[in-house]
């Protein structure tokens, strides 16, 4: 069962993306194919892509590596019960892979931190990167950026019960936690100089230094912030408006130009696959948005 450029009905692409939310496994390597269940994305078979390093080490290694999250929420995540991987980057890594030519059972999925992206992409740890990776000037200096695939902004988690904090414009004298690495830590601090920060590696654990009150407020993406709230209504809250442009493009090794047109192809030509995506992953809290243009650079 495939969705795609192939047009199914939309019973039929909703089983199969529902399928292909439980299909993945395992510790490295997600095997869809060892469930027996169906892949849900049209796995490409005639790929025709010349000049292009990365795809030549993807064919001969009969596998492709794409560094991910796994603690975030409706993007990237990871079931540590069942070893299912869930989200809307999963997904849209899924989706690349197979127009690579790329089943589900031939991803290995690898969880690299904000701050190691771009080493990761330059030394060949991955082949890929799909993880809320903000497309910007200086890192295209160091990696390559196919999309983008999903505009979003930097916003505010804080406790349910907070009051003092409803926009940035109240994050004076507040310690305010952050990724390593991560464009919204370095917004703080450029732009707001009496703001006191607190980085961790992943954001999972600024949302417990959070719950713990050792810091008073969580910036990141919103994308990101809402995938974390949603998980515990209860205790946390997004407060205030987005009050920057983070625009997700997916990572690849910086001189590999074919590679990237190849991938801003599948984005551009893929018919109703993103919002199949979008309605299957970020979509389910009832918001609906438009796949951004592809940005060729
Ligand atoms: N999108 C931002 C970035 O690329 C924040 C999210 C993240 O750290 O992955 O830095």
């Amino acid at each position: 069962m495939f969705f795609g450029k192939k047009g199914l009905g939309v019973a039929a692409i909703l089983t199969a993306a529902a399928l292909s939310m439980t299909a993945c496994g395992g510790d490295t390597a997600d095997s869809g194919s060892d469930s027996g269940e169906s892949p849900a994305f049209e796995v490409a078979t005639d790929v025709s892509l010349t000049g292009s390093p990365t795809f030549d080490a993807i064919k001969s290694a009969d596998k492709i590596r794409i560094g991910v999250k796994e603690d975030q929420p409706g993007l990237g995540f990871l079931d540590a019960a069942t070893g299912e991987r869930t989200g809307f980057d999963i997904q849209i890594a899924t989706w690349m892979a197979a127009s690579l030519g790329m089943a589900q059972d031939k991803i290995e999925f690898k969880a690299i931190p904000s701050a190691n992206r771009e080493s990761a992409l330059a030394n060949g740890d991955v082949d890929l990167y799909v993880g809320t990776y903000s497309i910007t000037d200086k890192r295209k200096g160091l990696v390559g950026f196919a999309g983008p695939y999903f505009e979003t902004g930097q916003g505010l988690l804080v406790s349910k019960d907070n009051s003092d904090i409803t926009s940035e414009k109240d994050l004076d004298g507040k310690n305010v936690c952050s990724a390593t690495g991560s464009t919204p830590i370095q917004y703080i601090k450029e732009n707001f100089p009496a703001v006191k920060t607190t980085e961790f590696d992943i954001y999972s654990k600024c949302v417990d230094a959070l719950k713990t009150g050792s810091v008073d407020a969580v910036t990141t993406d919103q994308a990101i912030l809402l995938g974390f709230a949603s998980q515990d209504p209860d205790n946390l809250k997004v407060v205030g408006e987005p009050f920057t442009v983070e625009k997700y493009g997916v990572g690849l090794p910086l001189a590999d130009t074919e590679l990237r047109s190849f991938l801003n192809t599948t984005l551009t030509e893929g018919g109703d696959t993103w919002n199949k995506i979008y309605d299957e992953t970020l979509g389910k809290s009832g918001t609906k948005v438009e796949q951004p243009a592809v940005e060729q650079y």
